[in-house]
């Protein structure tokens, strides 16, 4: 499938913001550990030192999320099972205000053009409490999520890309790829970010 430019163009950015923001990470701590090289050479723990200094570099690659923005392919399946979890939790604001919140994840197997099945939470959301849910507001409802999603829908995941587009033709809404809001079936662009909306 051809991908749009603008969306082409949001994966470039990302991916290079990311791998800026993990080189300032490396480097900050390659200031910490290394400020004194000398000292840090000479001293008897400087094998220790060295070698926490790579797991420390090592652990941020996996912090950032490097490889999963980097290496994760591309895919298009179908879906063939689909679950709905909602839990309950709860925020505790300026150490004594308490807000209860659902978290909702939409879970599915899908299965990809050559066979393989693969598990994927396609969608998750946060509901506040307390709040009037309208329809394409930040953190719908869960049942107008769950709504959202059957089996048999074609999934498509762009490498990048924060959210997968869930389609089929008798859908009301549609995702966006970029901020996982969703916009009625017939627009060209995203009611939220104004990227362009993936269709089959
Ligand atoms: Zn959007």
């Amino acid at each position: 499938m051809k991908i749009p430019q603008d969306i082409k163009r949001y994966v470039l950015k990302r991916r290079l913001l990311r791998i800026a923001l993990w080189l300032l990470s490396v480097g900050i701590i390659s200031l910490i550990f290394f400020t004194n090289l000398d000292s840090v050479l000479d001293s008897s723990y400087a094998k220790i030192r060295i070698a926490i200094y790579v797991v420390v570099v090592i652990l941020t690659v996996f912090v950032f999320g490097i490889p999963k923005l980097l290496f994760k392919k591309s895919f298009i399946g179908k879906i063939v099972w689909l679950e709905v979890v909602t839990k309950v939790d709860s925020d505790m604001r300026m150490g004594f205000i308490e807000s209860l919140y659902r978290r909702v994840w939409v879970n599915a197997i899908i299965e990809l053009e050559n066979g393989k099945r693969i598990h994927k939470e396609i969608a998750s959301k946060r509901t506040q409490r307390l709040t009037v849910p309208s329809k394409f507001q930040r953190g719908a409802d869960d049942s107008f999520l769950a709504k959202q999603y059957s089996v048999g829908d074609t999934v498509i995941f762009i490498a990048g890309t924060k959210y997968c587009q869930v389609y089929s033709e008798n859908k009301e809404n549609l995702t966006c790829v970029v901020c996982g809001e969703f916009s009625p079936f017939d627009n060209t662009k995203c009611d939220n970010c104004g990227h362009t909306i993936l269709k089959g």
